[in-house]
């Protein structure tokens, strides 16, 4: 779309979504109006209505289409508690239709098409409970200026009134039963949309994460790593990588049962979790090997990083059973420089956690990537 016609679009229907959709139903009643006001003023013209009953009415519209334009545009109507004040839209336009009914003589039977018309516009946007409102009010306004108008005006026949009134009293019912149950429709569609989403975001969860330690796991944390990469081709923003393995694990197994074993997983996870930041995303990349990311971090940065996960995971109380174990990891830290496939940038992080390993374990070895070799200089040394 042209950008000037996109610009007058914002300026007239807002930008965010939900004002948006609200204005543009508003817009429909602003067409229902416009086209009904020429037939006002094409009836004034000929004689049909007196002038100055019909430029009340004229008033009448124009007044309650401005005020709910700008109601709803400037979203002042959420704080009214009614963000579409669809139900007050659809009585004003009721009002406006009675009223045309009793000044515009003979052709009065057609503008009550135009009540039907309001319901049908609040089939999709009414609650249930807001359309029976509605059409109870029609009816039983309808019935009354019948009467009234029948008793007062001589040139009005009571019985041909009559038979409008149970035409409209017995269609009208049909109409808004239609128009309820559509409205019941929309909110049993609403409700199973938001049921679907919360089941969506429910199974992506589960489908992202380990069932033992509840850290997210290697499929997900492949998916962060590869969005961390594109990112960084656009933001040059640095991160880290590295590769944790718990120290003689297959020991704690052998000596203490597989259940105690899952339970120093468990506890190094959350012990890591302790000492890492919100924006950190820890995962386990399997067995008893997990993956750091660490955004936005340098090497020595991303270093204290792991000095302070160590640090939690020897003051960390571990549970019945695990206690008194002494639970530390190798780590292998490197940086991935922008460009470099992420299988390279493993590649060292795993050589780096393979030095750790050899130089003795619970230590972290940094191997950074060529161009920033110079400040391999990192090697925490945590003997116990
Ligand atoms: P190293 O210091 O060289 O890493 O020695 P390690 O004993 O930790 O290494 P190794 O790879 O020989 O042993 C890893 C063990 O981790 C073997 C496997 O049984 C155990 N393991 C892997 N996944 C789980 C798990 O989910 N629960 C438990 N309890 N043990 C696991
Ligand atoms: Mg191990
Ligand atoms: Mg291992």
């Amino acid at each position: 779309m042209h950008p000037a016609l996109t610009r007058i679009g914002d300026l007239v229907l807002g930008t965010e979504r939900k004002v948006r959709l609200r204005v543009t139903l508003a817009m429909i009643a602003f067409y229902g109006y416009s086209i009904s006001s020429l037939l006002l003023l094409f009836a004034i013209d000929i004689g049909l209505v007196a002038r100055q009953q019909g430029l009340w009415l004229l008033t009448y519209i124009w007044v309650g289409m401005t005020t709910f334009y700008v109601l709803v545009r400037t979203d002042w109507s959420s704080r009214l508690g009614n963000p579409g004040m669809d139900l007050p839209q659809c009585l004003y336009a009721t009002v406006a239709i009675l009223w045309a009914y009793m000044i515009t003589g003979e052709v009065r039977s057609s503008v009550l098409m135009l009540v039907a018309l309001v319901l049908v516009f609040g089939m999709f946007s009414l609650k249930a409970r807001e359309v029976v409102i509605l059409g109870i009010f029609t009816v039983v306004s309808l019935g009354i200026i019948m009467a009234v108008m029948a008793m007062h005006n001589p040139h009005i026949d009571a019985r041909l009134e009559f038979i409008r009134f149970v035409l409209a009293a017995g269609t009208l019912p049909a109409v808004s039963g239609v128009a309820y149950y559509v409205s019941q429709m929309r909110a049993r569609l609403i409700a199973q949309k938001g049921e679907l989403a919360h089941a969506l975001a429910l199974l992506q969860e589960v489908a992202s994460r380990d069932e033992l330690t509840r850290l997210v796991n290697r499929r997900h944390m492949q998916q962060r790593i590869e969005e961390a990469a594109s990112m960084q081709l656009r933001s040059h923003e640095p991160f880290c990588l590295a590769l944790i393995d718990l120290d003689h694990f297959k020991r704690v197994n052998d000596l203490h049962g597989h259940a105690t074993g899952d339970q120093v997983l468990k506890e190094f996870a959350v012990a890591a979790l302790q000492a890492l930041r919100q924006t950190d995303v820890l995962a386990r990349w399997g067995g008893e090997e997990f993956l750091l990311l660490l955004p936005n971090e340098q090497a020595d940065s991303a270093q204290a990083a792991l000095t302070r996960i160590a640090k939690c995971l020897r003051t960390h109380q571990h549970g019945p059973g695990a206690s008194g174990l002494p639970v530390t990891f190798s780590a292998g830290l490197t940086n991935h420089p922008s460009g470099e496939p992420l299988r390279e940038t493993l590649e060292r992080a795993d050589q780096a956690l393979y030095a750790a390993k050899a130089q003795g374990r619970n230590r972290t070895v940094a191997q950074l990537a060529p161009a920033m070799a110079q400040a391999n200089t990192l090697a925490d040394a945590r003997q116990v």
